[in-house]
């Protein structure tokens, strides 16, 4: 796992400089090709030596252009780059604000050098544009991006930051202020990149044009504008109404949603709204403040360490050897319901190999097929697939009601009822079908996977992959090791979910694996604070100040109420009174009551169902006039986390504590700025007071302490 005590040296980034006639005699444009001389896997980031790199080669440009030598600066990348950003790893160690504003200045002059060069200036976006790497061509006068250019961004707010090398004041005064705050609040919130057509179609790119002659493109455009047959209209500044008006909104979402969790979308916000009437030198200073004081936040720290985490590309910890993985070259699916589907679609896409799904009558396997069909013709609708893929991917998935269908499965996942005897009956049937190689896995959020296997003549093979719902959208798999599971079982199963695009983590069988475990702990406490007294409303709103995705009584209506109850019960039986009755929820479940109003507009939380108060009013078997403010319920709900969480690494349910956030993040959407979870309880003192030490040593998720 990702180790950021000691950060690694600056993988600097070079700027390269190569003289370009352009087109019908016009003179020389110098092309700058930003380089770090490694292949595509390893994205080009933007450091302090890099920096410092582009000052000097700008301050000679600026020379050549003063003599005359050049008439155009253009800018772009190495393939599939233009920039990927700062370099976090650097950011992140910073020590000092003196240093972290030095980060902020340097960039900023750098940029601004460029943008003063002497010369009209073009960003050709070729590929990934995150953050500092947009910001250089935000800097620009003009930028085209290639039709096939990767993730455009400025992602910093979702990382503790602000678009601070001139993203902040640019953006606003280039696009308008409504759709600067959509690139610079709402994308990052929803971890949702540009595209390349959208980044035209916003005005990020003033011309798009094909990967395959982007640059010859982009030349002839540049020569065009510079004989001014193309001239590009900016648009006015918005008005004072219109801005305040806007930035007013946003503020207000903000506190709805964020709830004062983290400064960094604040701080944005703060700053486009003075973008404005600013000029440049007083913004960028403004910006450099900011950063500076954002990079010496815990929330920055553990923001970098959360993506850290889940950056792609990482062995899940403990996964046997990937050699020992078993081909697939046909899939099983038993059940056709719900994520059976799901699934089956998800297989029958990515590994693309026959997948046959079977339930228990026609009716059903008809309906799981429907699922498959409409989904991909909505992908063909909107454009995200083509009607030959689509095609090719119906021929490949099969329905059936004949467990036969299952004998040249080399892989069978079972997602059938909730319900141990019907899966052991299950994989027992199986057993007698299939070759003796198969892997046998099942999808279960609750039963003993051991159990499951227990009767078989080859547990070994019995592997657990837990799904989350929707499972197209949902990036985390929990791949459960079970008493006898084969590392040739475990093997494929991390295999499989690999190809799937999925992150996995190895988790041991214990009850609710991580994410139910821990989520439903944290549901338990909101109620069991409700039933002791706490009004539903305040409890309902005592984790906002950790910035959730969504309070309790909505989470516990996405899952539902039925399920969420079911859950807490069985952890309960198996884990101890830690998980709380709760004679409330469950007349709600039996009454069939929604806990939830619809939300008051979209994107905005649901509010609680007040009628839901009368219920746990009612009842009064578990009173024990124990009321707590929103402080108390945030208290013991932080305690009994850290206290399970501490017993799950006992019992060595995963790794380490960087498996639980991982699990916590993409599998229950935590926060970054918390880094999970476990970055959290270490610096707000939970851990060392109710376990006596850290979970993570100071300084790997935190700004260190020394
Ligand atoms: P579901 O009720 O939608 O589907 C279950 C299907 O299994 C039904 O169509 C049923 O007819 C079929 N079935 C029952 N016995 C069968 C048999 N012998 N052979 C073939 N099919 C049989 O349920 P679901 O929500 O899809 O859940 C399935 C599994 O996935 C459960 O183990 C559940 O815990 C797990 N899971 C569910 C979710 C979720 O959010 N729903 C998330 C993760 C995991």
């Amino acid at each position: 796992m990702t180790d950021t005590t000691t950060p690694r040296a600056e993988r600097v980034t070079h700027f390269l400089v190569r003289d370009v006639a352009l087109p019908g005699d016009l003179g020389t444009l110098a092309l700058v090709t930003l380089d770090n001389g490694l292949d595509h896997t390893k994205p080009t980031t933007l450091g302090p030596q890099g920096i410092a790199e582009l000052q000097s080669v700008v301050e000679r440009l600026h020379e050549r252009a003063t003599a005359g030598e050049i008439v155009a600066v253009g800018v772009t990348g190495k393939p599939y780059f233009l920039a990927a950003g700062a370099d976090l790893t650097q950011v992140a160690s910073v020590t000092s604000r003196d240093d972290a504003l030095s980060l902020g200045r340097g960039g900023h002059a750098a940029y601004r050098a460029l943008s003063e060069v002497g010369v009209p200036t073009f960003a050709y976006i070729n590929g990934v544009a995150l953050g500092g790497g947009l910001e250089i061509a935000l800097n620009c006068d003009y930028r085209t991006v290639a039709s096939d250019a990767g993730a455009i961004a400025l992602p910093e707010t979702g990382l503790g930051l602000v678009p601070g090398w001139g993203g902040a004041y640019l953006v606003p005064r280039l696009l308008g202020v409504q759709k600067a705050l959509d690139v610079i609040l709402t994308r990052p919130a929803q971890n949702k990149p540009f595209k390349a057509a959208e980044a035209y179609e916003i005005g990020l790119a003033d011309a798009i044009f094909d990967a395959a002659d982007f640059l010859e493109e982009s030349i002839r455009w540049t020569a065009a504008i510079l004989r001014g047959e193309i001239v590009v209209e900016r648009r006015p500044l918005d008005d004072e109404a219109t801005w305040k008006a806007v930035t007013d909104a946003a503020r207000q979402r903000l506190d709805a949603t964020v709830h004062g969790s983290r400064p960094a979308p604040y701080r944005a916000l703060d700053l486009v709204t003075a973008a404005r009437d600013s000029d440049r030198t007083t913004a960028f200073a403004a910006e450099d403040e900011a950063l500076a004081d954002l990079i010496m936040t815990d929330e920055m720290r553990a923001s970098v360490y959360a993506f850290q985490l889940v950056s792609h590309g990482k062995k899940p910890a403990g996964a046997p050897d990937a050699s020992l993985a078993r081909p697939v070259t046909r899939v099983g699916i038993v059940g056709a319901g719900l994520m059976a589907a799901q699934i089956a679609l998800l297989f029958a896409q990515r590994l693309q190999v026959p997948v046959v799904m079977r339930d228990i009558d026609q009716e059903r396997v008809d309906k799981g097929l429907g699922f498959v069909q409409s989904q991909l013709a909505r992908l063909v609708s909107t454009g995200r697939m083509s009607k030959d893929t689509a095609a090719r991917i119906t021929a490949q998935v099969h329905g059936t009601t004949d467990v036969q269908d299952f004998a040249s499965c080399d892989f069978v996942i079972e997602a059938v009822t909730e319900v141990l005897g019907l899966k052991k009956k299950v994989f027992a049937e199986l057993e007698g079908i299939v070759s003796p190689e198969t892997i046998l896995a099942t999808n279960t959020s609750a039963l003993s996977i051991t159990e499951m296997a227990a009767d078989l003549q080859h547990p070994e093979r019995v592997v657990g992959i837990h799904f989350f719902n929707p499972v197209a959208a949902m990036p985390l798999v929990e791949v459960i090791h079970a008493e006898k599971t084969s590392d040739e079982a475990l093997a494929t199963a991390f295999a499989v979910t690999k190809k799937l695009r999925k992150t996995s983590v190895l988790v041991k069988d214990r009850p609710g694996f991580v994410v139910n475990r821990l989520l439903v702990l944290v549901m338990g406490k909101i109620v069991e604070a409700v039933e002791n007294g706490t009004p539903v409303d305040v409890a309902d709103h005592a984790t906002d100040p950790l910035g959730f995705p969504m309070p309790t009584f909505e989470l516990f209506d996405l899952v539902g109420p039925a399920v969420g109850l079911h859950v807490l019960q069985s952890l309960r039986e198996d884990l101890g009174d830690r998980f709380p009755v709760s004679p409330g929820l469950e007349k709600l479940v039996a009454d069939g009551t929604r806990v939830v109003l619809d939300a008051p507009a979209k994107g905005l939380p649901k509010p609680v169902n007040p009628e839901i108060q009368a219920v746990f009013d009612g009842d009064g078997t578990t009173r024990t006039d124990e009321a707590l403010d929103a402080a108390g319920v945030l208290d013991a709900t932080l305690t009994a986390l850290t206290s399970e969480i501490g017993l799950m690494l006992d019992e060595g349910v995963v790794a380490g504590p960087q498996q639980i956030d991982l699990c916590m993040i993409l599998g229950a959407g935590w926060p970054f700025h918390l880094g999970g979870i476990t970055p959290y309880l270490d610096r707000t003192g939970y851990s060392e007071r109710v376990l006596g030490k850290r979970f993570l040593p100071d300084g790997v998720a935190n700004v260190p302490r020394g």
